[in-house]
């Protein structure tokens, strides 16, 4: 009964303290507009007493729910079963890349819904509230394209409208094996190989989404491997006469970088710019191996970088120079990619920590999104969980170019609350200490609930449909 009441006129929540430009503030509440799936006000506690809808949440408090601008989330399947080699072979990100294509190969219209919504009910769980869903499992298992070409698209879809998060499908457009190559065989699933096609068939789910509120459509040519360097240029036309997001695989592995110049005598953010497809609706994902005049370039275009340090980390992919980039001027969000951790906070962290091992120094990451209001609510004194958790939520709403990110009037009401009594806080009394114990140091069990559009998705830590989607995940067999 409570919860209709709930979704009939919406909710006033009144946490202990809330996450406002970059600090914590207490005695706040927000409200919540049911209708519109947006935040209808952020205002003094005072302002709502005696107020029927109020919801009182003692040890709990409120932040932007956390975007994960990057994720394969069939790639779920494969955790812990890359987690070797032969005594013969060297492994590294292109023979993890086999086990991944053999896994991809595998998969029905039914396992890809599976291994999708299970995934999303852990980035709920974990405080995801959105998903940059890049998604490049195109065609049938023998590379023939479905009678409903977006068929595996529209069940990523609808695994995330059932669980309950925001999705930006960023279809991806893939054409190449490598630069001048023809699709190898394991890619046969993978292969838009006609750019008429795939502007028809993005222009098909934009039309089938309109007036969906969780759902939308990005453009994402896969890497400068993937695509010929004639398609860049059409297809960010494309995301920009829509408005849409426009994100990239780039330089991820020194090999691409190579191959890139090798074929067009420049480097892959280089390429982008000089096809007019670097600016702020660009995300570049990874950037691991830029050249000082790339950093330069991505932050001029006040482009965002998509770090996925867990993925990077676990690939052996190479440490995001990101200090450099936002001194620059460049944008910055996480994803999980390869879902071998799904965890926001500890992507948001291991920026900062990467930096650390690089740099022999502490306190890197001072700037960018989310620490413009707190510099000054903080005096002189430079800390780094404004920053990150900036870059967690805010940046990445930039980055899928959606409204939300922030907790204020007009936003999606894309909400997590954190439990104040969770072991990992104990001590965290003070507001800057416990902003800083979060980003730095809490695990995902922290979050406690979490709220998509309005509506209550995770309540103290269950989400409803957790078991059943464990069960169906779990019988879902991959090569
Ligand atoms: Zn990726």
């Amino acid at each position: 009964l409570h919860a209709a009441a709930e979704r009939a006129t919406g909710v006033i929540l009144c946490p202990d303290r809330i996450w406002l430009n970059g600090r914590f503030v207490r005695g706040f509440a927000v409200e919540l507009n049911a209708g519109t799936g947006r935040i209808e006000r952020v205002a003094k506690m005072a302002d709502y007493e005696g107020d029927s809808r109020v919801r009182q949440m003692p040890g709990r408090a409120l932040l932007p729910g956390f975007v994960n601008a990057h994720s394969h989330s069939f790639q779920r399947l494969i955790r812990g079963r890359t987690q070797w080699r032969t005594a013969a072979r060297t492994a590294d990100f292109w023979s993890w890349r086999e086990a991944m294509y053999a896994a991809a190969l595998s998969l029905g219209p039914d396992d890809v819904y599976h291994a999708a919504r299970f995934c999303f009910i852990e980035m709920l769980r974990a405080g995801y509230t959105s998903v940059g869903e890049f998604h490049y499992l195109h065609n049938a298992p023998d590379g023939t394209a479905y009678d409903e070409p977006g068929e595996l698209a529209l069940r990523v879809i609808a695994a995330a409208t059932d669980a309950g998060i925001r999705i930006r499908l960023l279809n991806v457009a893939y054409a190449a094996g490598g630069i001048g190559q023809p699709l190898a065989p394991e890619q046969r699933r993978f292969g838009t190989p006609d750019l008429d096609a795939y502007l028809a068939g993005t222009q098909h789910l934009i039309d089938g989404l309109r007036g969906s509120p969780l759902a939308s459509v990005g453009v994402a040519p896969h890497s400068v491997r993937a695509v010929p360097r004639e398609w860049i240029r059409p297809l960010h036309d494309f995301a920009a006469q829509h408005d849409l997001p426009f994100h990239v695989h780039a330089s991820e592995q020194p090999a691409e970088v190579e191959a890139c110049l090798a074929a067009y005598g420049v480097r892959p953010v280089q390429l982008l710019a000089s096809e007019r497809a670097l600016d702020k609706r660009v995300t570049l994902v990874h950037a691991t191996h830029l050249s000082k005049a790339e950093i330069a370039l991505i932050g001029k275009a006040r482009a965002t970088v998509a770090a996925c340090p867990t993925t990077e980390r676990d690939l052996g992919d190479g440490i995001l120079e990101a200090g450099s980039l936002l001194a620059a001027g460049a944008g910055m969000a996480i994803g999980s990619d390869s879902q071998t951790i799904i965890a926001p906070l500890e992507e948001i962290r291991l920026i900062e920590y990467h930096e650390r091992l690089r740099s022999l120094r502490r306190i890197v990451i001072t700037g960018g999104d989310g620490a413009l209001r707190s510099r000054r609510a903080a005096g002189e004194r430079r800390v780094v969980a404004p920053s990150l958790i900036g870059i967690g939520t805010r940046g990445g709403a930039r980055s899928l170019r959606l409204p939300t990110g922030d907790i204020q009037a007009g936003a999606f009401a894309d909400l997590i609350a954190i439990d104040l009594d969770h072991e990992s806080l104990a001590g965290a009394t003070e507001d800057d200490v416990l902003a800083a114990a979060l980003a730095l140091s809490a695990p995902p069990s922290v979050v406690s609930d979490v709220w998509v559009h309005g509506r209550c998705v995770v309540q103290e830590r269950a989400h409803a449909d957790a078991g059943e989607a464990a069960r169906a995940f779990s019988k879902v067999v991959v090569s």
